[in-house]
């Protein structure tokens, strides 16, 4: 009796194991994961690809993207996906360790010129409609039976970035102020699509401090201008912020440039909600 009770339990538990071991089977042959760069590109395939794919970003969280180089096991990482969304300019280090492998490599900024090497089109709503219909035809391009869904929901999402646009526009439009001042230049595109004026401490790609003259010259312009306000993303540590602070008793305003994402932002937000944070920042600097 004890015998057949043990050999039972054996049974089941061979069962158990096989179904699981099946199960587990299934969900990595259909899913598969899709590796995406940077944040903003995470945050829209997520939206996007919604509980279709694995979804996931090579640069971790609080990492800065401009410096950003893989590790061997991010490259491990990429060369195991099922595919791969990347930027252009700021990130083509994902090229290289994918050549001669079978991994679908996409680029979300295809019909969109970068100005000079200001890799930032993220923050411009305008722009963002673009990378967000390239995204849809690269995950309906891995996985077509999903069409309808990835189509719904990049419809949701672009029509959220159309009210954030007419919402930008509304705000510039109401505002007396048609510049702004910024710690790192990450809004060159949305200043551009908007007619606004960015001034900047830093130069597009280094996170580097200004010299002493370009020092001298920012004060000035605070002074001239009149300038109450600088934004600043509070994940980017810049000591020449709080020297101008001290020095000329402007205001700080957060804001998210999405260069460097902290992980509460990673889990918590998506670049809608940051966007939307963005949006009350400008409405307050311009005013
Ligand atoms: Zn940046």
């Amino acid at each position: 009796m004890k015998r057949i009770k043990l050999l039972f339990i054996v049974l089941l538990v061979s069962i158990i194991v096989f179904l699981s071991g099946c199960k587990n089977e299934a969900l990595t042959t259909t899913k598969g994961t899709v590796y995406t760069t940077i944040y903003p590109l995470y945050s829209i395939t997520k939206l996007i690809a919604g509980e279709k794919l694995t979804v996931e970003k090579l640069v971790k969280d609080g990492a800065e993207i401009h410096s950003f180089e893989p590790s061997s096991r991010d490259i491990a990482k990429l060369t195991s996906a099922k595919a791969v969304i990347y930027l252009g300019l700021v990130d083509e280090w994902v090229k290289k360790p994918l050549e001669g492998t079978s991994v679908k490599i996409f680029r979300a900024s295809e019909g969109i010129e970068f100005i000079d090497s200001d890799p930032h089109i993220w923050t411009s709503p305008r722009l963002l409609k673009k990378i967000a219909r390239n995204i849809e035809y690269a995950l309906t391009s891995l996985d077509p039976k999903n069409k309808s869904y990835y189509q719904e929901n990049a419809s949701k999402l672009i029509a959220s970035l159309d009210k954030l646009d007419k919402e930008f526009s509304s705000v510039v439009k109401n505002s007396k102020r048609k510049e702004f001042l910024i710690a790192h230049p990450s809004f060159g595109y949305l200043a551009r699509d908007y007619r606004l004026k960015q001034y900047s401490i830093t130069g597009v790609n280094e996170e580097e401090e200004p010299s002493a003259q370009k020092m001298k010259e920012i004060v000035q312009l605070i002074k001239e201008k009149n300038i109450k306000y600088i934004l600043v993303d509070p994940n980017e540590n810049l000591p020449a912020v709080k020297t101008i602070v001290r020095d000329t008793g402007i205001k700080i305003v957060n804001i998210y440039g999405m260069g460097i994402v902290n992980s509460s932002q990673a889990k918590n937000e998506t670049i809608l909600s940051l966007m939307e944070k963005n949006l009350k920042a400008f409405e307050m600097v311009l005013k």
